[in-house]
C-alpha cells in the first residue's frame, strides 16, 4: 500500500523532525520516538496551516510538548511470603499539565519502561485534551509482574510502591488511575497506604470501588463509550446505523464484554470475541451473560463457550494462518478492536476492506499495525482512533474527580448521559477539524490535530 505523495513528503518531514528531537532526549527512548513519528506525521496539516505551532516558530511548541515535565523513576522494595526480599522499579512520568492536574493509568506488568510510559504519557495528554475536560497527560507504574502472586503480596508491593508515590501526588497535582495489573484490588491498596500515609481522605486515584468514592459506571464506561462514538460517527459519515448489523468484536475483557453490551442494547448483532487463545463466532449473536460468567466470575477459556453452543465455532489462534486473525476475516458492518496492541495487521485490514466492513472503531489502545492503518485510511471505511474511541474510561475518571470534589455521588442515569454527550462531542470535534485541515474523513488526523491543538493553545496562554 503506497501513501500519498503529500503524506509520504509529510513523513519524511515528521521523520527529519523526530531526528532533531532526538538529539535533545536519551537513547533509551526509542519506542516513544517510533511511535511519536506517526503522531507528528499525522500533526502536519496543523503545522503547514499556522507557523504558531510550527517547530521554527518562537513558541518551540512541539519540542515543549514532547519533553515531559518531568520522569520520577523510583526503588520498590517489597517482602515476599517466603519473607525474602524483593526489588522493583517504579515510574510516574508527568507529561503535561496545561489543561489541568497530571491524569493517567499505572501499568504494573514486566515490560514496562521509561520509553514505554513516555510515549503512552504522551498519548494520554491528547486523549485527556480531546475529552474537554481540565485533566493533563501523565502515566506511570512498575515492571512488577502480578501474574502469581498472592493477594498479601500485591498488597505490600502496593503500600511499598505508595510510600514513594504519594509525595509526588495529589487531586489538583497528578491523580493517577488503573491500567494493565491496576485494577479495583490494587486501587484500593493504593489509595489504603495514601490515607494511612497523609491521614487524608482525597479525590487522589480514580477508579476506586462504588463504596469509597468511584463512580458508578467506570467499568461500563469505556466500552459503552467506544458504541457511543461509533454511532456519532457513522451519523456524521452518512452511513446506516448499527442497528441490526452484524458488529464483530475482538477481547472479552472489560471494554470487550461493555462494547457488546451497549452494541446488543442498540440492536446491533454482536457475532464474535476472542481471547488471548481463540475467537468464539456465533452467528445468532454472542450470548453476553454466558460470557461474563466465562470471563470474568469463572476466568475460564472461551472454548467452554461451545459446550453451551454446539453450533457456535472456535477457531484457536495457533491454527489461523500466521499474518491475520480469525476474528476479521468474518464478514461486518463494523468491527471493534478491543484486545490488545497489533492484533489487527495488513491482512486483516485487506480482509475487512474486501467484506464490506463500513466502520473500524479502536477500543483497544494501537490495536492497529501502522501498514493495517495506512490501508484504513486510503479506503472508504471510517477508522475512530483509540485515543478517541476510547476516551470514555479517562472521562468518567474525571467525572470521579468532580464528584469527589463536591463530595457528591452521581446516579448510574446522570453518569451515563454524561459520557454519551462528551463521546458525541469529541466525534463531532475531531470531524469538524479533520475537514477545517483538509483531511475531510480523516479522524486520526482529526483526533491528533485537535488534542494537540488544544494543549499547545493552553501552553502559548501560559507562557513559559
Ligand atoms: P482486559 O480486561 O485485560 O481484557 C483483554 C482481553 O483481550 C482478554 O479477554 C484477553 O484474553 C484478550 N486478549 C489478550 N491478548 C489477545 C490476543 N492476542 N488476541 C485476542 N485476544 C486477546 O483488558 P481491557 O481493560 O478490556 O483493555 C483492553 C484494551 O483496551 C487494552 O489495550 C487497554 O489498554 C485498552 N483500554 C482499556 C480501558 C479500560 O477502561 N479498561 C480504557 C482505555 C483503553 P485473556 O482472557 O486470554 O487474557
Amino acid at each position: 500500500m503506497k501513501l500519498s505523495k503529500k503524506r509520504a513528503k509529510n513523513l519524511e518531514e515528521a521523520k527529519e523532525l523526530i531526528g532533531e528531537l532526538k538529539n535533545m532526549n536519551c537513547a533509551e527512548d526509542d519506542v516513544f520516538f517510533q511511535a511519536m513519528e506517526e503522531v507528528l506525521l499525522s500533526i502536519f496539516p496543523l503545522f503547514k496551516s499556522d507557523e504558531m505551532y510550527n517547530k521554527s516558530s518562537k513558541n518551540a511548541i512541539v519540542q515543549r510538548l514532547i519533553t515531559p515535565d518531568r520522569v520520577i523513576k523510583f526503588k520498590v522494595t517489597w517482602l515476599d511470603d517466603n519473607n525474602e526480599v524483593q526489588v522493583n522499579t517504579g515510574y510516574r512520568v508527568q507529561f503535561n499539565n496545561a489543561l489541568g492536574p497530571y491524569k493517567g493509568g499505572l501499568r504494573f506488568h514486566p515490560s514496562v519502561n521509561e520509553g514505554i510510559l513516555k510515549f503512552l504519557g504522551f498519548e494520554q495528554i491528547l486523549k485527556n485534551a480531546l475529552t474537554g475536560l481540565p485533566i493533563g497527560g501523565g502515566k506511570g507504574g512498575s515492571d512488577f509482574d502480578p501474574k502469581g502472586k498472592s493477594d498479601f503480596e500485591i498488597m505490600k508491593f502496593c503500600s511499598s510502591f505508595m510510600r514513594e508515590l504519594h509525595k509526588y501526588i495529589g487531586p489538583r497535582i497528578d491523580v493517577p488511575a488503573g491500567d494493565i495489573g491496576v485494577g479495583g484490588r490494587e486501587i484500593g491498596y493504593l489509595f489504603g497506604e495514601y490515607k494511612k500515609i497523609t491521614s487524608q481522605f482525597d479525590g487522589v486515584l480514580t477508579g476506586k470501588p462504588f463504596f469509597f468514592g468511584g463512580s458508578l459506571m467506570r467499568p461500563e464506561a469505556t466500552g459503552y463509550g467506544v458504541v457511543y462514538l461509533t454511532q456519532k460517527m457513522l451519523e456524521l459519515e452518512g452511513k446506516e446505523s448499527l442497528k441490526g448489523k452484524i458488529c464483530t468484536v475482538s477481547g472479552a475483557g472489560n471494554v470487550a464484554l461493555h462494547a457488546i453490551e451497549k452494541l446488543k442494547q442498540l440492536g446491533a448483532n454482536p457475532v464474535t470475541c476472542t481471547d488471548s487463545k481463540g475467537t468464539i463466532y456465533d452467528a445468532r449473536g454472542v450470548d453476553l451473560e454466558l460470557l461474563k460468567d466465562l470471563k470474568l466470575n469463572k476466568r475460564l477459556s472461551l472454548k467452554e463457550y461451545i459446550k453451551s453452543y454446539p453450533e457456535a465455532q472456535y477457531i484457536p489462534t495457533s491454527e489461523y494462518p500466521e499474518g491475520g486473525h480469525a476474528v476479521w476475516d468474518i464478514p461486518c458492518f463494523a468491527a471493534f478492536p478491543c484486545a490488545t496492541q497489533n492484533e489487527l495487521t495488513e491482512v486483516d485490514a485487506k480482509n475487512l476492506i474486501e467484506n464490506g466492513c463500513q466502520s473500524v472503531t479502536e477500543g483497544a489502545n494501537m490495536p492497529s499495525t501502522t501498514k493495517a492503518v495506512h490501508i484504513m485510511l486510503a479506503s472508504d471505511m471510517c477508522l475512530a482512533p483509540a485515543k478517541a474511541a476510547n476516551a470514555g474510561g479517562v472521562a468518567v475518571s474525571g467525572f470521579e474527580m468532580s464528584q469527589n470534589a463536591a463530595m457528591e455521588k452521581w446516579t448510574f442515569e446522570k453518569v451515563d448521559a454524561k459520557l454519551k454527550e462528551t463521546m458525541e462531542n469529541i466525534c463531532q470535534n475531531i470531524h469538524d477539524t479533520a475537514k477545517e485541515y483538509g483531511v475531510e474523513g480523516n479522524y486520526v488526523d482529526g483526533a491528533n490535530i485537535a488534542g494537540f491543538k488544544r494543549v499547545a493553545d493552553a501552553m502559548i496562554a501560559e507562557g513559559i
